[in-house]
Order: structure tokens, then C-alpha cells, then sequence
């Protein structure tokens, strides 16, 4: 498989990584994962410009503009022969010999590298019956609005949510006793309850791409939407619940921790069906 890594398009034996990279140091980096369908690429300038904006706001320097790794991630898609696919881009603070937690001098390159894998396999059946999700604290630190590889806390989440038969956690945060949900490892939440919907507000959450998209399809079907900080109670007492990711677009829930829902609910498939539109549509 190819990588490509700082302007250059490089077999494995040709990575040439220093250990010493920040990114391996201290996770001091971001990272953006990316669907392709028949080898096109979806939502690329709204991954691009997330990267871009966290990349501005933490200083850390990405020397191409959209249009320059697009055309590259074209041609990373085309070498490796992916049709289906996950495009995933890394952008870290570069190489620091002496390991220092200040900042390396302005000059010091930074390093951008794209890497497009074949999709991970997902049981179709999962869009159609639901999955089950596995409820586990957040342990997470005040960026999460940033897609940092900062991701210890989201590999425990989801690895114990799998170890129990579940698709993704459903992580909560906890104040004065009262406990809200965030988010998944990798997705975003939405519930439903009397026919309307609520999703966690962006407070400290990932704003997802496929979130945004999906906020929109709600709106445009007509639908009330309320963006506030919702309770781990009120997923568990939801009418219907769904998960949303760029890898996973809009999945049905059918249970939480031992909690059972109606999969797909109704709403649930219309928002499903809006999305996939959008998504064959890029063929
Ligand atoms: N939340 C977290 C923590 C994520 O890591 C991801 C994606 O990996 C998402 C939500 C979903 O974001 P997107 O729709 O941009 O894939």
C-alpha cells in the first residue's frame, strides 16, 4: 500500500518516520477519517476545513490548501486501488529531538500524511436491525470539540463497549449527580421522544460531519430538532435512538446497556433514507 507523506508518495519500506515526532511523543496532532465510494470522495472540503480550523487554533502549521491534497488523496485512492474506502489524513507538530513540551521553533516542519485503506467491514444487517450500545464515562479531557489523536479515552470506550457484544459507546459525562451524554468513540447521538428529536449540543463534543449533514435532513423533513445537553435518562427512556459517523452514516440503535428499543424506529428510517440519498448520490 502507498502512503502519502510530506509531498511524496512512499511504499511502507519508505516511511520514514523519526520516533521522535510529536505525534508519537505527546499525541500532539489531529487526524480526520474520511468515506470514499467508487473511489470519490465524500464531504473532502468539510474534513479539510475542520482540519484546517483546529490546525489554526492549536498552531500547528498545514503548508497545502484543499485543493493540493485532494488532488493527492485522488491519486493515494487511485495507486492502492480503493473503491469503498477510508481515507485518513494526520497532520502532527513534527519532529522534536529533545522531546520538550514548549513548541518546537516556528521553522520546524510539521507532518502531514494521508493513508487510503480498504473499508472495515460492517454487518449490513447493523442498518437495518440496529446495534447495541455499551454506556461508559467520559474520561476525556476540554478539546474534544477538536479531532485530536489524542484518543486513549475513545480506544477504552469502544474497545469495552465491543468486549461486551456492543457497536459503539455511549459515553456521559456526570454533574452534581446528574449524568448527560457526549457522545460515541467515533459518532455522534441523536434520540427521539414524541416525535421530536433532541441531540447533544456541541459543548465540548466533536462537531461530526455527518451530525451537520444529518441536522439539516432533520430540518428540511420537517422536523423540531432541540440541541441541548440531554440526559443519560432520557436516551434510555427515548422512543427511538441512532448513531451517526462518516463510516457508519446513520445507524439504528436497538439497545442500550439492557435497555431495548424499536429498530428502526420511524423517524430513525426517514432520517436513514434522507442520508443514504445523499450518499448514493456522489456516484
Ligand atoms: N465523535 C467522535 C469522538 C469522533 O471521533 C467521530 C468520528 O470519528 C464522530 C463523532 C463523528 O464525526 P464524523 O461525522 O465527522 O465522522
Amino acid at each position: 500500500m502507498w502512503a502519502f507523506l510530506d509531498g511524496e508518495f512512499v511504499e511502507e519500506k519508505d516511511r520514514h518516520i523519526k520516533l521522535e515526532n510529536r505525534g508519537l511523543t505527546f499525541a500532539d496532532g489531529l487526524f480526520e477519517v474520511i468515506r470514499t465510494i467508487e473511489s470519490k470522495i465524500l464531504f473532502f472540503e468539510d474534513h479539510f476545513s475542520r482540519m484546517q480550523k483546529s490546525a489554526i487554533h492549536f498552531d500547528i502549521d498545514l503548508p497545502y490548501c484543499s485543493e493540493y491534497i485532494k488532488n493527492a488523496a485522488h491519486e493515494l485512492i487511485k495507486k492502492n486501488g480503493i473503491e469503498d474506502g477510508e481515507l485518513y489524513l494526520e497532520l502532527t507538530r513534527g519532529t522534536d529531538l529533545h522531546r520538550d513540551h514548549r513548541y518546537p521553533p516556528k521553522r520546524t516542519p510539521s507532518t502531514f500524511f494521508m493513508l487510503a485503506l480498504p473499508l472495515r467491514h460492517i454487518d449490513r444487517e447493523n442498518w437495518k436491525k440496529g446495534v447495541k450500545l455499551l454506556t461508559y464515562p467520559d474520561l476525556r479531557h476540554k478539546l474534544c470539540e477538536h479531532k485530536t489523536i489524542n484518543l486513549l479515552p475513545n480506544v477504552l470506550a469502544k474497545n469495552y463497549a465491543y468486549s461486551n457484544g456492543g457497536y459503539e459507546a455511549l459515553m456521559y459525562r456526570e454533574e452534581r449527580n446528574y449524568r448527560y451524554v457526549t457522545e460515541g468513540g467515533s459518532s455522534n447521538y441523536f434520540m427521539v421522544k414524541d416525535g421530536v428529536l433532541h441531540t447533544p449540543e456541541i459543548d465540548n463534543i466533536l462537531p461530526g460531519i455527518t451530525r451537520e449533514k444529518v441536522t439539516k435532513i432533520i430540518h428540511g423533513l420537517g422536523y423540531e430538532l432541540h440541541e441541548r445537553r440531554v440526559g443519560l435518562e432520557e436516551f434510555l427512556t427515548a422512543d427511538e435512538v441512532f448513531l451517526v459517523s462518516t463510516v457508519s452514516r446513520v445507524m439504528p440503535v436497538h439497545s442500550i446497556d439492557d435497555v431495548h428499543f424499536d429498530a428502526p424506529g420511524t423517524i430513525t428510517l426517514k432520517v436513514q433514507e434522507a442520508y443514504e440519498k445523499i450518499f448514493f448520490s456522489f456516484l
